[in-house]
């Protein structure tokens, strides 16, 4: 408490002023003792030279000492002075202390001698007829060629009391001055400490970020009041311009958060100055972290992508972008675009990295390559076989006709294939160019199914394999496209019987059902006994030319492609596509078409 008070402004204030007083006081008090001293002693010189000046004139000299002894005690007693009268040659002519007769010459007194030089004289001295200090005032009365002296003369003691007086109510005077200053100088202090007191408040608010508002009310209109109303003015632009940063910056924000790209902004050191959730995931980061300020290179555990950043960090990419491929973790592919950043103060400030996820556009070129090597290799195989068999005929033709029909049945045989190769190839390349515009009607789904399998009665029955059907009557109608499921079923129909062996059994069930929760959706299931697909290859069935066993698939005339235009007509009829499979039991295919 004490330490605060001594710390304190009103201390500080009020203690200077005190001291001030307290220095004006004391030296007011010692100058004022000689100057009140001096003016009193000179006002008391002057009145009893006057006195002695009045007496000179009144008092004739007597030539009875003794009358005139008793002449001057009655007068001195009248005017409370001592008084002598000296002759011209220094004797004592009366006295009204002591008998004039008894008292020794007093020419060789000091303000005697004064007097006949000068005409007054004063001194101070101890006086050996009254035993006391006296102050002497002498004057010299020159009337008709003679000379007299007139001296008056009053004890010190009184000239002390008189000063002493005179200074004590100087004292308390100045004292009740002081006292009445050092009150109005605590209540100004007070008043002055409290206003300072706010002006901390409100820079300590202003320090911890917090910009009040209004927060000085009137409270005068001298200098401190108007630099109040200069903070409030200040404090209410640095709350507007800190609400505009704060909306700029959760803008940005907002806009880095939605982007899909990954952004990633570093100094020339590498380390992070923004960094958006797409970026940090890239770099394996959980988003909540806040790496800013970190460096990216050791973040970054990937080393294509140190040699990136580092590239980035040495060279100058301000004119021309860097521009590169990289694979990060799970098979992940990106496309690094960098620049630096400059700015006309302090050049280069870093550089900015931009993260596209091109893992789709690197998948499909992919797909594309695999396509066109499947194709070309689904394609040399028939090509081979026709052209090496053709070639035989015409150059050796065999001389058994038995022979030539056998190599023109090979011959047909690869022809065919090639014909179904490129039907499928067709089909699928308008399925997914969407150049097929589907004619969607309601149908009857059990109608669809029984032309369906009115196509494979013969084959079936050739092979060995029941054929059945199981159709649930008054099936309500689903929209579709007739010619195109159609399709769909003939090929899963045609697997079935395709990969059933002899005396195996296709089921083909047509019933209601309800999808996500809906009645009035059909499901249609193909179920064989055949030898099932392992379920590691379950998922890439639809994909084109995916085959389980590719030796078999071929033999039986196979394209690879039946899966992949099943899969792109269900998905144009929004219809779920289910493949079940247990290895030598056999596999069931459902599809749910919708009303
Ligand atoms: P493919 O013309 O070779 O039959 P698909 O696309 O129709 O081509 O079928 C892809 C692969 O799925 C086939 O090669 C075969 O291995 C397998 N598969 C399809 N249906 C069946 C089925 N009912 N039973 C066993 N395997 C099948």
């Amino acid at each position: 408490m004490r330490r605060l008070w001594r710390n304190s402004l009103i201390s500080k204030v009020f203690l200077s002023y005190l001291a001030v007083v307290t220095l004006l006081f004391t030296s007011f008090y010692l100058y004022s003792s000689t100057v009140v001293r001096d003016f009193y002693v000179s006002s008391l010189g002057e009145r009893l030279e006057l006195e002695a000046r009045l007496l000179a004139k009144a008092v004739p000299s007597l030539s009875d000492n003794r009358e005139f002894d008793v002449l001057c005690r009655n007068l001195a007693s009248e005017l409370g002075v001592r008084i002598t009268m000296i002759d011209g040659d220094g004797r004592v002519s009366c006295d009204s202390v002591e008998p004039s007769a008894t008292m020794e010459n007093h020419r060789s007194r000091p303000e005697v001698l004064q007097a006949y030089e000068t005409g007054s004289g004063s001194s101070f001295r101890y006086s050996m007829t009254t035993g006391e200090e006296l102050f002497y005032r002498a004057f010299l009365q020159n009337e008709g060629g003679s000379q007299r002296i007139v001296r008056l003369a009053i004890p010190l003691n009184e000239v002390r009391d008189m000063t002493d007086s005179l200074r004590r109510n100087l004292f308390l005077g100045f004292l009740v001055a002081s006292g009445v200053g050092l009150l109005l100088a605590f209540a100004f202090s007070r008043r002055f400490s409290s206003r300072v007191k706010r002006l901390v408040e409100f820079s300590q608010q202003v320090a911890h970020g917090i910009f009040p508002q209004n927060f000085f009310v009137k409270s005068g209109q001298d200098e401190i009041h108007r630099l109040e109303l200069h903070l409030n003015e200040m404090s209410e632009n640095i709350r507007e311009n800190v609400r505009q940063v704060v909306a700029e910056k959760e803008k940005a924000n907002s806009i880095l958060r939605c982007m899909m790209e990954g952004v990633l902004v570093i100094d020339p050191k590498g380390r992070v100055l923004v960094i958006n959730e797409q970026a940090q995931k890239m770099f394996n980061l959980a988003h909540d972290t806040d790496i800013r300020g970190a460096s990216i290179l050791e973040l970054s555990r990937h080393p294509e992508m140190k040699k990136i950043i580092e590239q980035v960090l040495v060279f100058d990419f301000t004119s021309e972008r860097y521009s590169r491929q990289v694979e990060l973790h799970e098979g992940r592919w990106f496309r690094v675009n960098a620049v630096s950043l400059r700015n006309t103060q302090s050049g280069s400030f870093g550089s900015i990295l931009v993260f596209h996820d091109i893992t789709e556009v690197k998948q499909l070129e992919r797909m594309r390559s695999d396509f066109v090597a499947n194709v070309s290799h689904e394609l040399r195989t028939p090509l081979t076989a026709i052209r090496g068999y053709a070639e035989t005929l015409l150059r050796n033709p065999p001389n058994d006709p038995a022979d030539a029909q056998y190599f023109l049945g090979i011959i047909e045989k690869h022809s065919e294939r090639l014909s179904r190769l490129t039907e499928d190839l067709l089909t699928l390349s308008d399925l997914e160019s969407g150049k097929v515009q589907l004619d969607f009607k309601p149908l009857d789904s059990a109608r669809v199914i029984q032309s369906v399998l009115e196509m494979f009665w013969d084959q079936a029955n050739k092979k060995g394999i029941k054929l059945e059907s199981v159709v649930e009557p008054e099936l309500p109608r689903v929209s579709g496209d007739f010619d195109r499921l159609q399709q769909l079923f003939i090929n899963l129909v045609d697997n079935a019987v395709k990969y059933t062996p002899t005396n195996g059994t296709v089921t083909v069930t047509v019933q209601r059902t309800r999808i996500n929760g809906n009645a009035g959706g059909v499901e249609v299931s193909v179920s064989d006994t055949g030898p099932g697909i392992p379920e590691k290859d379950i998922p890439r069935l639809t994909e084109r030319f995916y085959r389980v066993d590719k030796a078999r698939s071929r033999d039986i005339g196979g394209t690879g492609l039946g899966l992949a235009i099943v899969k792109h007509i269900a998905q144009a009829h929004q219809a779920d596509l289910k493949i079940e499979s247990i290895l030598q039991k056999g596999t069931t295919i459902r599809v749910l078409l919708r009303q």
